[in-house]
């Protein structure tokens, strides 16, 4: 009987998006852009708007945008150089106190 368990499963199943057997389409026709990762600001004071910072993958340029809600930010974005990404909200900043 072998006691050593050291080694890792390997990686196969793992990597990558899920496979989802049901809606899939929408994940894919969204992977034709480049992901990228976001930083999504709160309506704070007067404004109403969400603030939306990005590093834009096409330029390399640090874009901003704003968007009515939170749930708004995510997907498929035009950026201001004229391509589309993908914008994944990676970091969300709300004022404190609120939820
Ligand atoms: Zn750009």
């Amino acid at each position: 009987m072998p006691t050593n368990e050291t080694e890792a499963r390997p990686p196969g199943q793992g990597a990558g998006l899920p496979k989802d057997a049901h809606g899939s389409d929408v994940t894919t026709s969204i992977r034709r852009y480049p992901a990228v990762y976001a930083s999504l600001y709160a309506p704070a004071g007067r404004r109403r708007m969400w603030w939306l910072t990005l590093r834009c993958p096409h330029c390399r340029a640090g874009h901003f945008g704003r968007v009515p809600s939170e749930a708004a930010a995510g997907g498929v974005r035009r950026t201001p150089c004229g391509r589309r990404v993908w914008v994944v909200v990676a970091r969300v900043y709300r004022p404190e106190g609120a939820q």
